[in-house]
Protein backbone atom coordinates (compact mmCIF):
# COMPACT_ATOMS: atom_id res chain seq x y z
CA UNK A 1 0.00 0.00 0.00
CA UNK A 2 2.36 2.40 1.21
CA UNK A 3 4.35 1.52 -2.42
CA UNK A 4 1.64 2.91 -4.42
CA UNK A 5 1.55 5.56 -2.65
CA UNK A 6 5.30 6.51 -3.10
CA UNK A 7 4.97 5.72 -6.38
CA UNK A 8 2.19 8.93 -6.41
CA UNK A 9 4.46 10.83 -4.27
CA UNK A 10 6.94 10.16 -6.75
CA UNK A 11 5.43 10.62 -9.75
CA UNK A 12 3.75 14.41 -8.52
CA UNK A 13 6.99 15.56 -7.41
CA UNK A 14 8.51 14.92 -10.83
CA UNK A 15 6.14 17.02 -12.52
CA UNK A 16 6.12 19.44 -10.26
CA UNK A 17 9.74 19.49 -10.73
CA UNK A 18 9.12 18.81 -15.12
CA UNK A 19 6.78 22.12 -14.63
CA UNK A 20 9.13 24.43 -12.85
CA UNK A 21 11.91 23.31 -14.94
CA UNK A 22 10.00 24.21 -18.30
CA UNK A 23 8.23 27.34 -16.95
CA UNK A 24 11.01 29.82 -17.91
CA UNK A 25 11.45 28.77 -21.40
CA UNK A 26 7.41 28.67 -21.71
CA UNK A 27 7.30 32.27 -20.71
CA UNK A 28 9.94 33.34 -22.82
CA UNK A 29 8.32 31.55 -25.88
CA UNK A 30 5.14 33.48 -24.90
CA UNK A 31 6.51 36.68 -24.82
CA UNK A 32 8.58 36.32 -27.75
CA UNK A 33 5.24 35.51 -29.69
CA UNK A 34 3.53 38.42 -28.12
CA UNK A 35 6.37 40.81 -29.03
CA UNK A 36 5.46 39.48 -32.73
CA UNK A 37 2.10 39.92 -33.00
CA UNK A 38 1.44 42.75 -31.07
CA UNK A 39 1.79 45.39 -33.42
CA UNK A 40 0.24 43.12 -36.29
CA UNK A 41 -3.49 43.33 -37.27
CA UNK A 42 -5.14 39.85 -38.53
CA UNK A 43 -3.19 36.64 -37.47
CA UNK A 44 -5.91 35.24 -35.60
CA UNK A 45 -4.59 31.94 -35.40
CA UNK A 46 -1.43 32.97 -33.62
CA UNK A 47 -3.49 35.26 -31.50
CA UNK A 48 -5.51 32.38 -30.38
CA UNK A 49 -2.93 30.28 -29.59
CA UNK A 50 -1.30 33.23 -27.43
CA UNK A 51 -4.33 33.09 -25.62
CA UNK A 52 -4.55 29.45 -24.79
CA UNK A 53 -1.05 29.59 -23.62
CA UNK A 54 -1.84 32.25 -21.09
CA UNK A 55 -5.22 29.94 -20.18
CA UNK A 56 -2.63 26.87 -19.80
CA UNK A 57 -0.51 28.68 -17.77
CA UNK A 58 -3.65 29.80 -15.68
CA UNK A 59 -4.62 26.53 -15.21
CA UNK A 60 -1.72 24.58 -14.51
CA UNK A 61 -0.24 26.98 -13.05
CA UNK A 62 -2.20 26.81 -9.80
CA UNK A 63 -2.29 23.16 -9.16
CA UNK A 64 1.52 23.53 -9.22
CA UNK A 65 1.91 25.43 -6.56
CA UNK A 66 2.76 28.65 -8.85
CA UNK A 67 -0.40 30.84 -8.10
CA UNK A 68 1.55 34.26 -9.23
CA UNK A 69 2.17 33.05 -12.26
CA UNK A 70 -1.47 31.46 -12.26
CA UNK A 71 -2.84 34.77 -11.37
CA UNK A 72 -1.00 36.83 -13.51
CA UNK A 73 -1.84 34.70 -16.50
CA UNK A 74 -5.46 34.74 -15.85
CA UNK A 75 -5.75 38.50 -16.17
CA UNK A 76 -3.59 38.28 -19.11
CA UNK A 77 -6.10 35.90 -20.64
CA UNK A 78 -9.12 38.25 -19.88
CA UNK A 79 -7.41 41.47 -20.99
CA UNK A 80 -5.95 39.97 -24.95
CA UNK A 81 -9.57 38.47 -25.06
CA UNK A 82 -10.54 42.08 -24.84
CA UNK A 83 -7.70 43.33 -26.88
CA UNK A 84 -7.99 41.03 -29.75
CA UNK A 85 -11.56 39.49 -29.31
CA UNK A 86 -13.42 42.58 -28.86
CA UNK A 87 -11.11 45.27 -29.98
CA UNK A 88 -10.79 47.43 -26.96
CA UNK A 89 -7.26 48.82 -27.61
CA UNK A 90 -7.24 49.91 -24.01
CA UNK A 91 -6.32 47.07 -22.82
CA UNK A 92 -3.13 47.26 -24.70
CA UNK A 93 -1.12 48.96 -21.69
CA UNK A 94 -2.65 46.57 -18.89
CA UNK A 95 -1.27 43.83 -21.13
CA UNK A 96 2.25 44.87 -21.71
CA UNK A 97 2.46 45.48 -17.83
CA UNK A 98 0.89 41.87 -17.22
CA UNK A 99 3.69 40.27 -19.97
CA UNK A 100 5.88 42.35 -18.30
CA UNK A 101 5.49 40.70 -14.75
CA UNK A 102 4.64 37.28 -16.35
CA UNK A 103 8.47 38.16 -17.98
CA UNK A 104 10.22 38.34 -14.25
CA UNK A 105 8.44 35.37 -13.01
CA UNK A 106 9.48 33.55 -15.65
CA UNK A 107 12.78 35.30 -16.07
CA UNK A 108 16.18 33.25 -14.96
CA UNK A 109 16.64 34.69 -11.66
CA UNK A 110 13.26 34.85 -10.45
CA UNK A 111 12.46 34.16 -7.18
CA UNK A 112 10.63 31.39 -8.79
CA UNK A 113 11.25 28.96 -5.36
CA UNK A 114 9.19 31.46 -3.66
CA UNK A 115 6.38 30.72 -5.43
CA UNK A 116 6.55 26.68 -5.49
CA UNK A 117 5.55 24.19 -3.10
CA UNK A 118 7.81 22.36 -1.12
CA UNK A 119 9.48 19.42 -3.94
CA UNK A 120 11.68 16.82 -2.72
CA UNK A 121 14.73 15.76 -5.12
CA UNK A 122 13.13 14.07 -8.21
CA UNK A 123 14.85 10.46 -7.94
CA UNK A 124 16.03 8.54 -11.05
CA UNK A 125 14.00 5.37 -10.85
CA UNK A 126 14.58 2.48 -12.88
CA UNK A 127 12.55 2.27 -16.12
CA UNK A 128 9.33 4.20 -14.79
CA UNK A 129 10.74 6.88 -17.07
CA UNK A 130 10.87 10.46 -16.59
CA UNK A 131 8.59 12.81 -18.94
CA UNK A 132 12.07 14.89 -19.67
CA UNK A 133 13.68 13.16 -22.22
CA UNK A 134 16.60 15.28 -22.43
CA UNK A 135 18.85 12.73 -20.16
CA UNK A 136 17.32 9.56 -21.65
CA UNK A 137 20.21 7.44 -23.45
CA UNK A 138 19.73 4.04 -24.97
CA UNK A 139 23.13 2.25 -24.43
CA UNK A 140 23.98 -0.37 -26.75
CA UNK A 141 26.59 -2.90 -25.50
CA UNK A 142 27.00 -6.74 -25.74
CA UNK A 143 29.96 -6.47 -22.62
CA UNK A 144 27.94 -7.08 -19.32
CA UNK A 145 30.98 -5.45 -17.01
CA UNK A 146 31.64 -2.78 -19.36
CA UNK A 147 27.84 -2.13 -19.09
CA UNK A 148 27.03 -2.14 -15.78
CA UNK A 149 30.38 0.14 -14.65
CA UNK A 150 28.70 2.56 -17.44
CA UNK A 151 25.19 2.03 -16.62
CA UNK A 152 26.06 2.80 -12.31
CA UNK A 153 28.08 5.85 -13.31
CA UNK A 154 25.84 7.44 -15.74
CA UNK A 155 22.60 7.09 -13.75
CA UNK A 156 24.83 8.34 -11.03
CA UNK A 157 25.49 12.04 -13.20
CA UNK A 158 21.21 11.87 -13.36
CA UNK A 159 20.91 10.02 -16.35
CA UNK A 160 18.35 7.59 -17.45
CA UNK A 161 19.45 4.09 -19.21
CA UNK A 162 17.85 1.72 -21.32
CA UNK A 163 20.02 -1.00 -22.05
CA UNK A 164 20.08 -3.49 -25.50
CA UNK A 165 22.51 -5.60 -25.79
CA UNK A 166 22.26 -6.09 -29.50
CA UNK A 167 21.85 -3.56 -32.50
CA UNK A 168 19.56 -5.90 -33.69
CA UNK A 169 15.75 -4.07 -32.75
CA UNK A 170 17.84 -0.56 -32.52
CA UNK A 171 15.29 1.03 -34.81
CA UNK A 172 12.13 -0.22 -32.68
CA UNK A 173 13.74 0.95 -29.41
CA UNK A 174 14.64 4.29 -30.81
CA UNK A 175 11.12 5.09 -31.88
CA UNK A 176 9.50 3.43 -28.83
CA UNK A 177 11.95 5.58 -26.22
CA UNK A 178 12.89 8.52 -28.25
CA UNK A 179 16.59 8.83 -26.70
CA UNK A 180 18.54 12.05 -26.66
CA UNK A 181 21.41 10.11 -27.17
CA UNK A 182 22.36 6.76 -28.51
CA UNK A 183 25.69 4.84 -27.27
CA UNK A 184 26.89 2.22 -29.52
CA UNK A 185 29.48 -0.34 -29.34
CA UNK A 186 31.11 -1.05 -32.92
CA UNK A 187 32.05 -4.71 -32.38
CA UNK A 188 29.07 -7.53 -31.91
CA UNK A 189 28.95 -11.17 -31.65
CA UNK A 190 27.19 -10.39 -35.34
CA UNK A 191 30.00 -8.91 -36.84
CA UNK A 192 33.23 -6.39 -36.04
CA UNK A 193 31.37 -3.59 -37.63
CA UNK A 194 27.57 -4.35 -36.68
CA UNK A 195 27.06 -0.95 -34.67
CA UNK A 196 28.30 1.11 -37.32
CA UNK A 197 26.18 -0.68 -39.64
CA UNK A 198 23.00 -0.80 -37.63
CA UNK A 199 23.45 3.40 -37.46
CA UNK A 200 24.15 3.48 -41.23
CA UNK A 201 20.93 2.09 -41.52
CA UNK A 202 18.58 3.73 -38.43
CA UNK A 203 19.65 6.96 -40.92
CA UNK A 204 18.45 5.72 -44.07
CA UNK A 205 15.64 5.11 -42.33
CA UNK A 206 12.97 7.92 -42.21
CA UNK A 207 12.70 8.80 -38.69
CA UNK A 208 14.94 11.54 -36.78
CA UNK A 209 17.98 10.03 -35.48
CA UNK A 210 19.55 11.66 -32.06
CA UNK A 211 23.49 12.41 -31.67
CA UNK A 212 25.34 8.67 -31.84
CA UNK A 213 28.72 8.59 -29.56
CA UNK A 214 30.56 5.28 -30.60
CA UNK A 215 32.39 3.40 -28.12
CA UNK A 216 35.25 0.59 -28.76
CA UNK A 217 37.71 -1.19 -28.55
CA UNK A 218 39.14 -0.47 -32.27
CA UNK A 219 41.62 2.53 -32.77
CA UNK A 220 42.04 1.25 -36.47
CA UNK A 221 41.22 4.21 -38.66
CA UNK A 222 38.78 2.41 -40.92
CA UNK A 223 36.36 2.38 -37.84
CA UNK A 224 37.10 5.91 -36.76
CA UNK A 225 36.18 7.10 -40.61
CA UNK A 226 33.12 4.77 -40.69
CA UNK A 227 31.84 6.35 -37.26
CA UNK A 228 32.23 9.84 -38.67
CA UNK A 229 30.15 8.47 -41.96
CA UNK A 230 27.80 7.58 -40.03
CA UNK A 231 27.46 10.52 -38.52
CA UNK A 232 28.85 9.70 -34.90
CA UNK A 233 28.71 12.96 -32.62
CA UNK A 234 32.31 11.67 -31.13
CA UNK A 235 34.60 8.34 -30.57
CA UNK A 236 35.57 6.93 -27.63
CA UNK A 237 38.30 4.04 -27.56
CA UNK A 238 37.92 1.30 -24.46
CA UNK A 239 38.85 1.69 -21.66
CA UNK A 240 36.85 5.51 -21.92
CA UNK A 241 37.62 7.81 -19.64
CA UNK A 242 34.20 8.13 -18.14
CA UNK A 243 34.28 11.84 -17.15
CA UNK A 244 35.42 12.63 -20.38
CA UNK A 245 31.71 10.83 -22.08
CA UNK A 246 29.72 12.16 -19.10
CA UNK A 247 31.29 15.45 -20.31
CA UNK A 248 30.71 14.88 -23.85
CA UNK A 249 26.85 13.85 -22.77
CA UNK A 250 26.68 16.88 -20.91
CA UNK A 251 27.51 19.09 -23.80
CA UNK A 252 24.84 17.19 -25.97
CA UNK A 253 22.12 17.02 -24.14
CA UNK A 254 22.11 20.56 -22.35
CA UNK A 255 20.96 22.77 -24.89
CA UNK A 256 23.66 25.95 -25.28
CA UNK A 257 20.96 28.34 -24.39
CA UNK A 258 22.65 32.03 -23.58
CA UNK A 259 19.68 33.98 -22.17
CA UNK A 260 18.88 36.88 -23.86
CA UNK A 261 20.97 40.20 -22.35
CA UNK A 262 18.37 42.22 -21.06
CA UNK A 263 19.19 46.10 -22.21
CA UNK A 264 16.88 49.21 -20.70
CA UNK A 265 16.98 52.30 -22.67
CA UNK A 266 16.11 55.52 -20.98
CA UNK A 267 15.68 58.17 -23.71
CA UNK A 268 12.99 60.56 -23.68
CA UNK A 269 12.70 60.54 -27.76
CA UNK A 270 9.61 57.76 -27.60
CA UNK A 271 10.37 57.30 -31.38
CA UNK A 272 14.58 57.01 -30.99
CA UNK A 273 14.05 54.97 -27.78
CA UNK A 274 11.70 52.43 -29.21
CA UNK A 275 14.10 52.29 -32.70
CA UNK A 276 16.59 51.25 -30.44
CA UNK A 277 14.84 48.67 -28.78
CA UNK A 278 13.52 47.22 -32.04
CA UNK A 279 17.27 47.11 -33.13
CA UNK A 280 18.24 45.48 -29.89
CA UNK A 281 15.39 42.92 -30.13
CA UNK A 282 16.46 42.13 -33.84
CA UNK A 283 20.00 41.16 -32.56
CA UNK A 284 18.35 38.88 -30.34
CA UNK A 285 18.72 40.69 -27.46
CA UNK A 286 15.98 41.59 -24.82
CA UNK A 287 15.01 45.70 -24.26
CA UNK A 288 13.07 48.04 -22.86
CA UNK A 289 12.50 51.72 -22.71
CA UNK A 290 11.10 54.25 -20.56
CA UNK A 291 11.13 57.61 -21.81
CA UNK A 292 10.06 58.99 -18.69
CA UNK A 293 13.48 58.90 -16.30
CA UNK A 294 11.60 59.47 -13.30
CA UNK A 295 10.37 55.70 -13.57
CA UNK A 296 13.63 54.41 -13.87
CA UNK A 297 13.92 52.69 -10.18
CA UNK A 298 10.75 50.56 -11.13
CA UNK A 299 11.90 49.15 -14.36
CA UNK A 300 15.40 48.21 -12.63
CA UNK A 301 13.35 46.04 -9.95
CA UNK A 302 11.06 45.00 -12.53
CA UNK A 303 12.99 44.52 -15.57
CA UNK A 304 16.40 43.94 -13.89
CA UNK A 305 18.79 44.82 -16.40
CA UNK A 306 22.27 43.71 -17.16
CA UNK A 307 23.17 47.31 -19.49
CA UNK A 308 21.25 50.74 -19.37
CA UNK A 309 21.79 52.58 -22.54
CA UNK A 310 20.98 56.60 -21.31
CA UNK A 311 20.42 59.56 -22.88
CA UNK A 312 22.40 62.46 -21.49
CA UNK A 313 19.35 65.26 -22.04
CA UNK A 314 16.41 64.56 -20.96
CA UNK A 315 14.20 67.20 -19.71
CA UNK A 316 12.83 66.17 -16.30
CA UNK A 317 16.75 65.28 -14.94
CA UNK A 318 19.62 64.82 -16.81
CA UNK A 319 21.49 61.67 -17.70
CA UNK A 320 23.89 62.41 -15.01
CA UNK A 321 22.09 63.05 -12.51
CA UNK A 322 20.17 60.00 -12.81
CA UNK A 323 22.94 57.79 -13.15
CA UNK A 324 24.37 59.10 -9.93
CA UNK A 325 21.09 58.21 -8.62
CA UNK A 326 21.32 54.56 -9.73
CA UNK A 327 24.52 54.08 -8.37
CA UNK A 328 23.55 55.54 -5.06
CA UNK A 329 21.27 52.12 -4.63
CA UNK A 330 23.79 49.24 -3.10
CA UNK A 331 22.40 46.98 -5.63
CA UNK A 332 22.49 48.96 -8.41
CA UNK A 333 26.59 50.20 -8.31
CA UNK A 334 28.22 47.42 -10.59
CA UNK A 335 24.92 48.02 -12.98
CA UNK A 336 27.10 48.98 -16.61
CA UNK A 337 25.52 52.78 -17.83
CA UNK A 338 26.16 53.58 -21.30
CA UNK A 339 25.68 56.96 -22.16
CA UNK A 340 24.09 57.85 -26.01
CA UNK A 341 23.70 61.66 -26.72
CA UNK A 342 24.05 63.72 -29.92
CA UNK A 343 26.55 66.02 -27.85
CA UNK A 344 29.89 66.28 -29.21
CA UNK A 345 31.58 68.60 -26.79
CA UNK A 346 34.34 65.72 -25.41
CA UNK A 347 34.21 67.91 -21.78
CA UNK A 348 30.25 66.61 -21.34
CA UNK A 349 31.66 63.31 -21.83
CA UNK A 350 34.23 63.19 -19.26
CA UNK A 351 31.80 64.49 -17.21
CA UNK A 352 29.52 61.51 -17.62
CA UNK A 353 31.90 59.01 -17.33
CA UNK A 354 33.66 60.67 -14.15
CA UNK A 355 30.14 60.06 -12.98
CA UNK A 356 29.89 56.86 -13.45
CA UNK A 357 28.88 56.30 -16.68
CA UNK A 358 31.48 53.41 -18.37
CA UNK A 359 31.25 54.12 -21.82
CA UNK A 360 29.89 57.12 -24.41
CA UNK A 361 28.59 56.43 -28.06
CA UNK A 362 27.40 59.38 -29.92
CA UNK A 363 24.56 59.41 -32.03
CA UNK A 364 23.97 59.18 -34.98
CA UNK A 365 25.26 56.11 -34.76
CA UNK A 366 24.71 53.15 -37.01
CA UNK A 367 22.83 50.44 -35.90
CA UNK A 368 24.60 47.79 -36.43
CA UNK A 369 27.56 49.80 -34.78
CA UNK A 370 24.95 50.26 -31.79
CA UNK A 371 24.33 47.19 -31.12
CA UNK A 372 27.78 45.40 -31.27
CA UNK A 373 28.59 48.15 -28.85
CA UNK A 374 26.33 47.28 -26.49
CA UNK A 375 26.42 43.42 -27.14
CA UNK A 376 30.18 43.57 -26.03
CA UNK A 377 29.35 45.57 -23.48
CA UNK A 378 26.69 43.36 -22.03
CA UNK A 379 28.61 40.04 -22.39
CA UNK A 380 31.05 41.60 -20.58
CA UNK A 381 29.25 42.76 -17.86
CA UNK A 382 27.83 39.42 -17.12
CA UNK A 383 31.15 37.99 -17.55
CA UNK A 384 32.37 40.18 -14.79
CA UNK A 385 29.54 39.22 -12.44
CA UNK A 386 29.78 35.39 -13.00
CA UNK A 387 33.73 35.44 -12.31
CA UNK A 388 32.97 37.59 -9.04
CA UNK A 389 30.38 35.64 -7.56
CA UNK A 390 31.74 32.44 -8.88
CA UNK A 391 34.60 30.13 -7.89
CA UNK A 392 37.22 29.60 -10.67
CA UNK A 393 37.69 25.97 -10.90
CA UNK A 394 34.56 24.64 -10.21
CA UNK A 395 31.83 27.67 -11.00
CA UNK A 396 29.97 27.03 -8.05
CA UNK A 397 29.20 29.87 -6.09
CA UNK A 398 32.09 31.33 -3.58
CA UNK A 399 32.01 31.47 -0.42
CA UNK A 400 30.91 35.41 0.37
CA UNK A 401 28.26 34.75 -1.87
CA UNK A 402 26.97 31.33 -0.58
CA UNK A 403 26.92 33.27 2.93
CA UNK A 404 24.64 35.87 1.31
CA UNK A 405 22.28 33.58 -0.47
CA UNK A 406 21.55 31.46 2.71
CA UNK A 407 20.72 34.83 4.40
CA UNK A 408 18.16 35.41 1.51
CA UNK A 409 16.86 31.86 1.93
CA UNK A 410 16.38 32.27 5.66
CA UNK A 411 14.51 35.46 5.18
CA UNK A 412 12.33 33.95 2.63
CA UNK A 413 11.50 30.70 4.75
CA UNK A 414 10.21 33.57 7.43
CA UNK A 415 7.80 34.29 5.29
CA UNK A 416 6.88 31.30 4.16
CA UNK A 417 6.94 29.10 7.41
CA UNK A 418 8.77 26.46 5.50
CA UNK A 419 12.09 24.79 6.94
CA UNK A 420 16.05 25.50 4.75
CA UNK A 421 18.51 22.50 5.04
CA UNK A 422 22.23 23.81 4.94
CA UNK A 423 24.41 20.75 4.01
CA UNK A 424 28.09 20.89 4.48
CA UNK A 425 29.92 18.36 2.43
CA UNK A 426 33.81 17.38 3.08
CA UNK A 427 35.53 15.03 0.76
CA UNK A 428 37.22 12.53 3.17
CA UNK A 429 41.27 12.44 3.20
CA UNK A 430 41.37 14.30 0.52
CA UNK A 431 44.94 15.18 1.09
CA UNK A 432 46.17 11.73 0.40
CA UNK A 433 44.36 12.15 -3.45
CA UNK A 434 46.48 14.92 -4.16
CA UNK A 435 49.84 13.43 -2.29
CA UNK A 436 49.22 10.10 -4.27
CA UNK A 437 47.53 11.60 -7.83
CA UNK A 438 48.64 14.93 -7.75
CA UNK A 439 47.62 18.00 -7.03
CA UNK A 440 45.93 17.99 -10.82
CA UNK A 441 44.11 14.71 -10.18
CA UNK A 442 42.78 16.37 -7.29
CA UNK A 443 41.10 19.40 -9.01
CA UNK A 444 39.69 17.14 -11.18
CA UNK A 445 37.93 15.34 -8.65
CA UNK A 446 36.71 18.72 -7.24
CA UNK A 447 35.54 19.56 -10.87
CA UNK A 448 33.58 15.84 -10.88
CA UNK A 449 32.08 16.91 -7.38
CA UNK A 450 31.00 20.01 -8.43
CA UNK A 451 29.45 18.36 -11.75
CA UNK A 452 27.65 15.87 -9.59
CA UNK A 453 26.31 18.26 -7.54
CA UNK A 454 24.55 20.26 -9.68
CA UNK A 455 23.06 17.21 -11.53
CA UNK A 456 21.77 15.55 -8.21
CA UNK A 457 20.38 18.81 -6.82
CA UNK A 458 17.27 21.19 -7.66
CA UNK A 459 17.67 24.02 -9.64
CA UNK A 460 16.27 25.99 -6.38
CA UNK A 461 19.05 24.69 -4.70
CA UNK A 462 22.34 26.59 -4.11
CA UNK A 463 25.80 24.55 -4.44
CA UNK A 464 28.88 26.43 -3.82
CA UNK A 465 32.41 26.11 -2.81
CA UNK A 466 33.52 26.39 0.69
CA UNK A 467 36.78 26.20 0.78
CA UNK A 468 38.69 23.69 -0.97
CA UNK A 469 37.45 20.12 -0.59
CA UNK A 470 34.29 21.42 1.04
CA UNK A 471 31.13 22.44 -0.66
CA UNK A 472 28.15 23.93 0.66
CA UNK A 473 24.66 23.45 0.01
CA UNK A 474 21.66 25.29 0.74
CA UNK A 475 17.69 23.51 0.15
CA UNK A 476 15.30 25.74 0.53
CA UNK A 477 11.32 23.99 1.40
CA UNK A 478 13.50 20.75 2.91
CA UNK A 479 13.23 19.88 6.15
CA UNK A 480 16.64 17.78 7.61
CA UNK A 481 15.46 14.74 7.52
CA UNK A 482 14.79 14.45 3.59
CA UNK A 483 18.05 16.48 3.33
CA UNK A 484 19.67 14.01 5.18
CA UNK A 485 17.85 11.07 2.70
CA UNK A 486 19.19 13.00 -0.12
CA UNK A 487 23.11 13.10 0.99
CA UNK A 488 23.02 9.63 1.78
CA UNK A 489 21.90 8.94 -1.65
CA UNK A 490 24.40 10.81 -3.57
CA UNK A 491 27.36 9.92 -0.97
CA UNK A 492 26.72 6.02 -1.53
CA UNK A 493 26.68 6.40 -4.89
CA UNK A 494 29.57 8.68 -4.41
CA UNK A 495 31.56 5.71 -2.91
CA UNK A 496 30.88 3.76 -5.65
CA UNK A 497 32.39 6.04 -8.58
CA UNK A 498 35.78 5.14 -9.42
CA UNK A 499 38.06 8.16 -9.96
CA UNK A 500 40.74 7.37 -13.23
CA UNK A 501 44.09 8.69 -13.43
CA UNK A 502 47.19 7.72 -14.88
CA UNK A 503 48.63 5.88 -11.49
CA UNK A 504 45.28 3.97 -11.32
CA UNK A 505 41.96 4.77 -9.85
CA UNK A 506 40.55 4.96 -6.74
CA UNK A 507 37.03 5.88 -4.97
CA UNK A 508 36.40 8.29 -2.43
CA UNK A 509 34.04 9.10 0.25
CA UNK A 510 32.75 12.48 1.43
CA UNK A 511 31.10 13.32 5.23
CA UNK A 512 28.55 15.42 5.55
CA UNK A 513 27.13 17.74 8.52
CA UNK A 514 23.54 19.27 8.31
CA UNK A 515 21.28 22.17 10.11
CA UNK A 516 18.48 23.89 9.14
CA UNK A 517 16.34 26.44 9.94
CA UNK A 518 14.36 27.25 12.44
CA UNK A 519 16.28 25.15 15.01
CA UNK A 520 19.27 27.31 13.70
CA UNK A 521 17.84 30.79 13.25
CA UNK A 522 20.60 32.70 11.66
CA UNK A 523 23.34 31.92 8.74
CA UNK A 524 26.00 32.24 11.30
CA UNK A 525 24.02 29.61 13.59
CA UNK A 526 23.33 26.98 10.40
CA UNK A 527 27.39 27.16 9.47
CA UNK A 528 28.43 26.72 13.15
CA UNK A 529 25.95 23.88 13.82
CA UNK A 530 26.72 22.03 10.20
CA UNK A 531 30.68 22.96 11.07
CA UNK A 532 30.45 20.96 14.48
CA UNK A 533 27.78 17.75 12.93
CA UNK A 534 30.86 17.89 10.15
CA UNK A 535 33.59 17.42 12.46
CA UNK A 536 31.52 14.44 14.47
CA UNK A 537 30.84 13.02 11.13
CA UNK A 538 34.89 12.82 10.85
CA UNK A 539 35.31 11.71 14.30
CA UNK A 540 33.05 9.02 13.93
CA UNK A 541 34.81 7.17 11.38
CA UNK A 542 33.89 9.47 8.00
CA UNK A 543 31.73 8.65 4.95
CA UNK A 544 28.68 9.56 6.84
CA UNK A 545 26.39 12.56 7.04
CA UNK A 546 25.22 13.67 10.58
CA UNK A 547 22.68 15.92 11.79
CA UNK A 548 23.60 18.72 13.96
CA UNK A 549 22.65 18.22 17.78
CA UNK A 550 20.23 21.53 18.09
CA UNK A 551 18.47 19.86 15.15
CA UNK A 552 18.16 16.58 16.17
CA UNK A 553 16.42 17.29 19.19
CA UNK A 554 14.23 19.79 17.17
CA UNK A 555 13.32 16.80 14.93
CA UNK A 556 12.34 13.99 17.74
CA UNK A 557 10.02 16.91 19.24
CA UNK A 558 8.14 17.09 16.17
P1 LIG B 1 39.51 14.88 6.25
O1 LIG B 1 38.88 13.57 5.94
O2 LIG B 1 39.76 15.07 7.67
O3 LIG B 1 38.73 16.01 5.65
O4 LIG B 1 40.94 14.85 5.56
P2 LIG B 1 41.43 15.73 4.36
O5 LIG B 1 42.74 15.23 3.91
O6 LIG B 1 40.39 15.80 3.31
O7 LIG B 1 41.48 17.16 5.01
P3 LIG B 1 42.59 18.24 5.14
O8 LIG B 1 41.84 19.47 5.56
O9 LIG B 1 43.70 17.75 6.00
O10 LIG B 1 43.18 18.43 3.71
C1 LIG B 1 42.45 19.03 2.71
C2 LIG B 1 43.27 18.95 1.48
O11 LIG B 1 42.56 19.48 0.38
C3 LIG B 1 44.53 19.75 1.60
C4 LIG B 1 44.66 20.44 0.27
O12 LIG B 1 45.87 20.10 -0.35
C5 LIG B 1 43.51 19.93 -0.55
N1 LIG B 1 42.96 20.98 -1.37
C6 LIG B 1 42.33 22.11 -0.97
N2 LIG B 1 41.98 22.86 -2.05
C7 LIG B 1 42.39 22.19 -3.14
C8 LIG B 1 42.32 22.45 -4.55
O13 LIG B 1 41.80 23.47 -5.03
N3 LIG B 1 42.84 21.51 -5.39
C9 LIG B 1 43.42 20.38 -4.91
N4 LIG B 1 43.90 19.50 -5.79
N5 LIG B 1 43.51 20.12 -3.60
C10 LIG B 1 43.00 21.00 -2.72
MG1 LIG C 1 38.50 16.67 3.72
MG1 LIG D 1 38.80 19.90 4.76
Amino acid sequence: MSDSYEDLERKLVEMRAGYAEHLPSRIEKLSAQWQRLKSLPGHMEEKEAVIRETHNLAGTGESFGFSKVSKVSRELEQVLNKLWKSGDDEQLEIAKGLFLQLAHYGSQDADVESMAVPIMNPKVVGKNWSADKSNRILLVEDGKDFADELLLHLEYFGYEIALLNSPENLAEKVRELSPAVIIMDIMFPSGKDAGLEAVSQLKMGLQAVPPVIFLSERDDIKARLAAVRAGGAAYYQKPTDLYQLTETLDRITTPQEEFPYRILVVDDDITYAEQTVLELKRAGMEALCITDPMKVNLSLAEFRPELILMDLHMPQCSGIELAAVIRQQPTYLGMPIVFLSADVDVKNHLEALRQGGDDFLVKPIAADHLVTAVYARARRARQLKAAMVRDSLTGLLNHRNIGEQLGRDIARSKRSGNPVTYALVDLDNFKQVNDTYGHGVGDQVLVAVSRLLRKRFRNTDTLGRYGGEEFAIIMPDTNIDQAEDILNDVREKFALIQHSSDKGSFRLTFSAGISAFPACETPSMLVKAADEALYWAKEKGRNRVRKAEVCNKDEKKG
